[in-house]
């Protein structure tokens, strides 16, 4: 990090955007929700791109559950156990997306450029995540901002910013900032915050759907780094 502190930041979204996990959230759903509410696992309000805390509130309504604060946190306490107890099913069955090592490597080098995640997983389950591959070496992850900091994910670009700006005593700017995420929820998070946003159709969503979202940028993958870097360039 240069003398005067980061001038842009860039905050990765994790699912299909840096790693697919190929279904191993929900198996570890299907072992947890009933040690939590007695109750087997039935619909997972698992739609793509949103928050934790969102999805845990709806999946408890959809069991006829109050979504309690206590509940909550035990769920998602649970989660976290579940995913940490569950690495060598995470990197066995998932895998590092395409382009996603030389991107945040080449990122890395830049030293007006801090890196993090913004994601609609918890803290704690990001972290296993990101373990588990080793891609937490390029990542800062206290200044991220994550799926049990707010329902909301627009909401998590400003804690972002708010924890580089603590951490680093330097305010970036929004427009400063840029999103990474294969998502509509993830341009509409940007573009409610004033972020920049880079989509790439790694995940469930077209070129066309995320262009549809308001996505200027769109990448079909990671894989082409000059793509990647004139994205960010033209941000
Ligand atoms: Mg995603």
């Amino acid at each position: 990090m240069a003398a005067e502190g980061p001038k842009r930041l860039v905050l990765w979204d994790i699912d299909h955007t840096l790693i697919d996990s190929r279904g191993v959230g929900r198996s570890i759903y299907e072992r947890i929700f009933p040690e939590v509410t007695g109750q087997p696992l039935g619909e997972l309000a698992m739609f793509h791109g949103r928050t934790e805390l969102d999805i845990m509130h709806d999946t408890l309504r959809l069991h006829g559950i109050e979504p309690s604060e206590p509940t909550v946190n035990r769920l998602a306490a649970a989660l976290g156990r579940g995913f940490g107890a569950a690495i060598a099913e995470l990197t066995a069955r998932g895998r590092v997306l395409p382009g996603v090592w030389q991107a945040l490597e080449s990122l890395a080098a830049e030293p007006d450029t801090l890196q993090s995640v913004l994601t609609g997983n918890t803290a704690v389950v990001a972290r296993v995540k990101l373990e588990a591959f080793g891609l937490d070496r390029y990542l800062d992850l206290p200044v991220g901002a994550y799926g049990d900091d707010h329902r909301d994910r627009a909401e998590l670009v400003a804690i972002s910013r708010g924890r580089v700006a603590h951490r680093t005593g330097v305010t970036i700017p929004a427009e400063h900032v840029v999103l990474v995420g294969d998502t509509p929820n993830d341009v509409h998070a940007a573009l409610t915050a004033g972020a920049q946003v880079i989509a790439v159709a790694t995940g469930s969503y077209s070129v066309a759907e995320l262009r549809a979202a308001g996505a200027m940028s769109i990448l079909d993958s990671l894989a082409d780094l000059p793509l990647l870097r004139q994205a960010l360039a033209t941000r």
